[in-house]
């Protein structure tokens, strides 16, 4: 595997900064990490000391903590997913910095991806976000919410946005 993995669910993972360049070595395989990953990883005690990106994308990271048990996000599904695809994001998809626990959204038993945050500026103009947020805020009865403080979400297959909340 490459060092430098890609993850369809969070496909700007590198740019958010969930891993950092590191030759520390990965609890999980044992070899330098090269992409270290950066982000809370939520099972028992204790905390691994470094994972790298690669055993993120392949699941290894069980090999690391108590009972092989670990998620990578603070968060609930607002559809049940399959079990695969909840796997895939609950254990093989990088975490990003958010304030409060969250929603990731699914839509006909599929995850959508993470694009980032609503004020982010290679999303903050686009027209499908905007109107993504603009229906987040209806369905809340606000007049409008700071991009800021909003998920963007895109389906894998498709031009579905769904903005979910994060405030602070
Ligand atoms: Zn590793």
């Amino acid at each position: 595997m490459t060092d430098k993995p890609a993850f369809r669910f969070h496909p700007d993972a590198y740019a958010h900064q969930s891993f950092e360049p590191s030759d520390e070595a990965c609890a999980a395989c044992g070899r330098p990490c090269v992409w270290k990953y950066t982000q809370h990883i939520y099972a028992l005690p204790p905390a691994p000391a470094a994972i790298c990106a690669r055993c993120i994308a392949d699941g290894n990271a069980a090999n690391a903590v108590p009972d092989g048990d670990y998620g990578l996000h603070d968060f609930s599904f607002d559809e049940e997913p399959s079990e695969e695809l909840a796997r895939e994001v609950e254990q093989r998809t990088p975490g990003f910095a958010t304030y409060n626990p969250f929603v990731w959204p699914v839509r006909g038993g599929a995850p959508l991806a993470f694009l980032g945050f609503g004020g982010d500026a290679n999303l903050a103009g686009e027209a499908k976000v905007k109107a993504a947020i603009a229906v987040l805020a209806k369905e809340m009865g606000a007049e409008e919410i700071n991009p800021g403080d909003v998920l963007i979400f895109k389906a894998l297959n498709g031009d579905t946005y769904v903005a979910t909340l994060d405030l602070d």
